[in-house]
């Protein structure tokens, strides 16, 4: 029997912890235990048992919460390589593998001290307390939470900030003075794979309004609701319990069902032959997948092409053979639509995991995988995690986009732990899009993967013709600034009598994006970071779009006071309007953040579109995500180049995808589309190459450019971002590190700053960035690894100390 076990924790430290094993108790490695750290109970993952007694004294397991593994030696092995990729503390990578937290109930406690008591005692006599320089509120507040808690045992957090509105800093600071002591009182819930459900009996009597209100809503609701789903009304907790005492309701207890959006499947799915480059695609992914070893593919398939299709064929394949399959799709790719689509398909045997699922469904989710009764995974970002065993498939569908990055520690990319999983598994990976990411692409032409291509749209239907306008020239010949050019107004006009559909993209949503004094010159900044704000005409507020700070709109300028302050430029809100003027008849929707809230919101606008109820759609970047409207013939491009004046390597390529993803929604019927393009860098080869449909011209260019300035793919980089809310200490660490930088000069190293980040000020932390750039991933990982250690020596604080490797922004 081992004596000591070693456990990973979440907490920014690259180590992990060693306790010991108290008789009785069976940690096993891959499985979570509860553990004493400072002041808290923490739950981590064992990593190992053994026998070796540490130098320090160890504390003891508080209990173990798995007697059997939650995560096998594969994802073992797989968080231990993210951990060591990215820089990043296995315990904080575990616990994103881990979708457990609803199974683990943080709760924190509070008692007063004879301290207390005697500072209580004291103030009463005296009046006031002589000891405290704060304010009067505050020692108000402290002495309402003695008070409080004089006449009461140990009491929850919540509820003693509930009664007495003490903040956390103010809690902390009488533990820090001794008058309370703080108990961690977390332990594990049982697995949560019952929900709780409340059904009306026998109501009768009198009822106060809060329990007119429950007994309401239960009726509303047909007699029957989860207890979660109470939780939002506006009734104290007691309401409920007093109404199951008094016998008018009651609570059952029921095994979790699984629950898909109640939305039919499309019925025209599968109901066609595959054309012969889908057919051989299929082919050469279920060839690989039987062949039982790693295999890594790119599917380039133009837009249109029939992608979607052969995943979901490949899948159901690997369901017939028995084993299992992950599909992981970008964050807004996943609507009710394509839930109830592979419902229709895989039956009960999909698990569906999104970031819109509560902690407990995820936890439910994350079961029904493990335990084998879902085979076929389909899900976001975190779903490269799901615990299938026998994985025999993966794909990521849209491999390049962004919503893969995770961006907050572990800062991972899903789609290369995707590659890195399927190769630990003697899988088959397939990274799906019409327009890959260069670091893909780069890896199929060196033949790292095989490429596989489909060239033409189904049914032979043509990519739409696209139209550059300069609005540069459209300025000079119209003497003013326009939004929508004489040709796409034309264009739009047409369409709109012929009865045809038009998109129109503007990347930028509100109403104007900045607001500037014609007196004095300056702009309106978000007062937490070092953005203009944007004017929201229909919520009548200023917003900021990094933090998300709202301010009145101002009728004055808030630096002179001057009266003359302009609002300038078009966001998707002012588009809306404007489109409104111009084509009164037409209805008109728009699909931005500020329309839609949920994936519910998105769906409907596309389904408004698709049943024909709408001829005009608005939007940002949403509506060129990979949708299929068959009326859609016309797609006006208002604004979509901005990126290309960022100082970001990435821009080129982003707006080549935007802009190809975009027209890509245009001729998807049997009418062929059409795209005007509207810019003001109608000659950069983003925009030119977009516009021929050239992928390959694109890359080639975009490769030559990546070469000579030693960016990825031809160089590993990373982003090491120091920050704080303090300008000095910024200014400081970045200065510290610089020199260090400079003294550890390395062969084969590039290192590019201190320099302020592109948005200097974010979310009030001042921000000072490095890029760190070499051919050679080990020397960049090692020099990275040693500058984390020379900044703990000197006392950054790690959580101040950003490191990005293969940082997708460097703003
Ligand atoms: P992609 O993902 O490449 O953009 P999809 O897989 O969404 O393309 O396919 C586009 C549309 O064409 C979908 O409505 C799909 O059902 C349909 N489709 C796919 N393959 C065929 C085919 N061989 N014949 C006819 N329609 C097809
Ligand atoms: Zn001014
Ligand atoms: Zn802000």
């Amino acid at each position: 029997m081992a004596e000591f076990c070693d456990v990973a924790l979440p907490v920014p430290l690259d180590t992990v912890f060693t306790y010991g094993i108290p008789d009785g108790m069976q940690p096993v490695v891959g499985g979570r235990v509860l553990v004493p750290f400072r002041q808290q109970r923490m739950s981590g993952v064992v990593t190992d048992l053994h026998d070796r007694k540490p130098k320090v004294v160890t504390k003891n397991l508080i209990s173990v919460l798995d007697p059997a593994p939650v995560l096998d030696d594969q994802l073992i092995r797989l968080g231990q390589w993210i951990a060591d990729y990215y820089l990043a503390p296995v315990g904080e990578v575990f616990r994103t593998m881990l979708p457990l937290g609803a199974e683990f109930k943080r709760a924190i406690a509070y008692r007063i001290t004879e301290e207390g008591q005697l500072a209580l005692h004291l103030a009463g006599m005296s009046g006031s307390s002589a000891r405290s320089q704060k304010t009067p509120e505050d020692q108000f507040a402290e002495f309402r939470v003695l008070e409080y808690l004089t006449e009461r045992e140990t009491t929850r957090e919540e509820s003693l900030r509930a009664a007495t509105r003490a903040s956390k800093a103010l809690l902390a600071g009488m533990v820090r003075k001794k008058w309370i002591a703080r108990e961690d009182l977390s332990e594990a819930r049982d697995a949560a794979r019952t929900v709780k459900f409340v059904s009306l009996k026998n109501v009768d009597g009198k009822l106060n309004a809060n329990q007119q209100t429950l007994i309401d809503t239960l009726a509303a609701a047909g007699g029957r609701a989860p207890v979660d789903a109470l939780q939002s009304l506006e009734v104290p907790r007691t309401t409920l319990s007093t109404l199951v005492k008094r016998g008018m309701v009651e609570i059952v207890e029921e095994a979790a069902g699984f629950t898909v959006s109640g939305l039919k499947g499309r019925p025209r799915l599968f109901d066609f032959q595959f054309n012969p480059a889908q057919q051989a695609a299929l082919k050469s992914v279920q060839e690989r997948v039987h062949a039982g070893k790693f295999s890594g593919m790119l599917l380039h398939g133009i837009t249109g092409s029939g992608k979607t299709a052969i995943y979901l064929a490949a899948m159901r394949s690997v369901l017939e053979a028995g084993r299992s399959a992950i599909l992981l799709v970008p964050e807004i790719g996943l609507t009710p639509a394509v839930a109830a689509d592979l419902h229709q398909l895989f039956g009960e045997e999909v698990a569906i995991l999104h970031s819109g699922l509560s902690d407990k469904e995820r936890a439910e989710q994350w079961h029904r995988i493990k335990g084998g009764e879902a085979r076929m995974v389909v899900g976001t970002r975190s779903a490269v995690f799901a615990p299938v065993s026998d994985l025999a498939l993966m794909i990521v569908d849209e491999e390049q986009d962004p919503s893969y990055k995770q961006e907050e520690m572990p800062r991972y990319h899903a789609r290369d732990v995707a590659v890195v999983r399927a190769k630990m598994a003697n899988a088959v990976v397939v990274l799906g899009s019409a327009t890959p990411s260069l670091e893909s692409y780069f890896n199929a032409k060196k033949n790292k993967y095989t490429l596989l291509e489909l060239p033409d749209r189904v049914e032979k239907r043509p990519l739409p013709e696209v139209e550059i306008i300069d609005m540069r020239q459209e300025f000079q010949e119209t003497g003013s600034e326009q939004v929508i050019s004489r040709k796409l107004a034309e264009e739009i006009k047409e369409r709109l009598e012929k009865k045809e559909q038009v998109m129109v993209l503007l990347n930028r949503r509100g109403y104007s994006p900045v607001v500037l004094c014609r007196a004095c010159g300056k702009t309106l900044e978000c007062k937490n970071c070092a953005i203009a704000m944007t004017h929201h005409e229909r919520s009548r507020r200023m917003e900021c779009h990094y933090c998300g700070y709202t301010a009145p709109v101002p009728k004055a300028c808030v630096h002179c006071g001057s009266e003359y302050v302009y609002f300038l430029g078009t966001g998707s809100e002012k588009l809306e309007e404007l489109l409104h003027g111009m084509f009164p008849q037409a209805r008109i929707g728009r699909l931005d953040r500020d329309t839609v809230r949920g994936r519910e919101d998105f769906e409907r606008a596309l389904n408004a579109l698709d049943e024909g109820e709408l001829d005009l759609l608005v939007g940002t970047q949403m509506i060129a995500k990979g949708h299929d409207i068959h009326g859609v013939t016309l797609v006006g491009v208002v604004g979509a180049d901005m990126a290309l004046g960022f100082p970001d390597f990435r821009a080129a390529e982003r707006t080549f995808q935007l802009l190809t993803q975009v027209a890509g929604r245009a001729g998807r019927g049997q009418t062929p589309g059409k795209v005007v393009l509207q810019t003001y860098f109608p000659d950069h080869y983003a925009v030119q190459y977009a516009a021929g449909h050239d992928f390959m011209g694109f890359y080639d260019k975009e490769l030559r450019f990546r070469s000579w300035m030693h960016y990825p793919p031809y160089s590993a980089l990373a982003n090491v971002l120091v920050r704080s809310n303090k300008l000095d200490e910024a200014l400081g660490w970045s200065g510290i590190l610089g020199k260090w930088f400079e003294k550890t000069r390395h062969e084969g190293i590039r290192v590019l700053g201190p320099a302020a980040a592109p948005i200097l000020r974010l979310k009030q932390d001042y921000r000072y960035h490095f890029v760190v750039k070499s051919a050679s991933r080990q020397k960049l990982n090692a020099l990275l690894r040693s500058m984390l250690i020379y900044a703990m020596e000197k006392k950054i604080p790690r959580t101040q100390l950003i490191v990005d490797v293969d940082a997708i922004w460097l703003m």
